[in-house]
């Protein structure tokens, strides 16, 4: 574990590593296999799927900032989230997952589930009642996805741990939205953290990535096991894109949270917004404990839109600067219609279980110049109209 600042620990991991010609940057190593020195002589490093020297750098930083043990680099998210659940649960075991989590793992969870690997139930862990009725069933893991998407509700992650830790229950934090820079869950107690490394921490839109976090070098060796055993793990050449994204990390959710409060004062003022979410406002139910446990606020805002379909497709077309899709956490803006884009696993009645309504817009605000994002805003409600 390093003692160093964030930016220090993004910027220079791995830095003038490079034994053979000094090279400053560490070169990417794109082998399959690595010869044994001798007979008999296992080295550190034998077959890719297993480990790698540009992966294991990626792992280091990411473990480094997030307090961590160790990591294992997985092709994306979602295998680093399958990883998880294939080492530690069997058919008896039950995990403990949020009613609004991502919608790839509601369909991950759900649908292992179903084929008896494990147990699951998805609650709603806002509500300490419904999450103590859970916990009584003794769960082998507690998933906790905070500030949820699409909608930034916000879960004490320290009061869960403790409660996690009186039953004998790990935790597992999906710490995609706020990245290590605003969120640091070991530190709260969670026995794992998970990233899509998609999203911010690679931070370009060019990558399909994830990573696995664990608090102790016992789960740490054993995920590796795990993650030779089963393919999870990532390529080297994605691996060497994410640790170049990363360099930039801090400065990056830097800006991106400039523009975001940018973006949201404008937002504040629109007569089309009946609601709108972000941890950083005051009445936010989750703001009291955004403030506590992280050193930022995020930057995805989630809002709802006042109109019908119609004045909602008028809305999205008249946008020049924000760009239709999935995803999020890149250098560029982005808006997303949860309820036809990344929730539409969900069935309806469990979209509006999650309080996903139809007109709900998810923005991730890039970094663009602020002054153009909030002027694009304008303009697509200037073309939509009032209502
Ligand atoms: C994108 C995302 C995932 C899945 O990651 P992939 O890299 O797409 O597999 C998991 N959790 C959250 C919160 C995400 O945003």
């Amino acid at each position: 574990m390093s003692d160093k600042q964030l930016a220090t620990i993004a910027v220079r991991t791995g830095i003038e590593s490079d034994s053979q010609h000094n090279a400053v940057v560490p070169p990417i190593y794109l082998t399959t296999n690595y010869s044994f020195p001798s007979f008999g002589d296992v080295p550190e490093y034998d077959y890719s799927r297993g480990g790698n020297p540009t992966r294991s750098l990626v792992a280091d930083a990411i473990s480094d900032l997030e307090g961590g043990a160790g990591a294992v680099v997985t092709s994306c998210g979602t295998s680093a989230i399958n990883l998880l659940v294939s080492a530690l649960l069997g058919p008896e075991d039950l995990i403990v997952a949020p009613h609004d989590c991502y919608g790839g793992t509601y369909r991950l969870f759900n649908t292992r589930a179903n084929k008896g690997d494990f147990k699951v139930e998805f609650v709603n862990q806002y509500d300490s009642a419904s999450l103590d009725a859970a916990l009584a069933k003794k769960p082998k893991l507690i998933w906790i996805e905070t500030p949820s998407n699409p909608l930034l509700r916000v879960l004490d992650i320290a009061e869960v741990c403790e409660k996690a830790q009186k039953i004998g229950a790990l935790v597992a934090v999906d710490n995609t939205f706020l990245s290590p820079v605003w969120q640091r869950p070991i530190a709260l107690g969670a026995d794992f953290v998970v990233h899509s490394t998609t999203k911010y921490l690679n931070g370009h839109s060019d990558v399909v990535a994830g990573v696995l976090v664990a608090k102790t070098q016992e789960h740490t060796d054993e995920l590796l096991w795990w993650g030779n055993c089963i393919g999870a793990t990532g390529s080297p050449f994605d691996a060497y894109l994410a640790l170049r994204g990363l360099r930039t990390l801090v400065p990056r959710m830097r800006m991106h949270e400039e523009n975001c409060y940018a973006v949201l004062e404008f937002l504040k003022t629109q007569s089309r917004i009946k609601a709108l979410y972000h941890p950083s406002i005051p009445e936010h139910p989750g703001h009291e404990i955004a403030a506590k446990q992280q050193s930022g606020f995020g930057t995805m805002i989630s809002f709802e839109f006042d109109g019908d379909v119609e004045a909602l497709k008028v809305f999205l077309n008249a946008l020049q600067h924000f760009s239709l899709a999935e995803s999020l956490g890149g250098v560029e803006s982005l808006i997303c219609h949860p309820g036809s884009m990344t929730h539409r696993a969900m069935s309806d009645e469990a979209q509006l279980e999650a309080g996903i309504a139809p007109g709900l817009l998810r923005l991730s605000v890039g970094l663009e110049d602020s002054r153009d994002l909030v002027a694009d805003l304008a303009n697509a409600f200037a073309v939509v109209g009032e209502k």
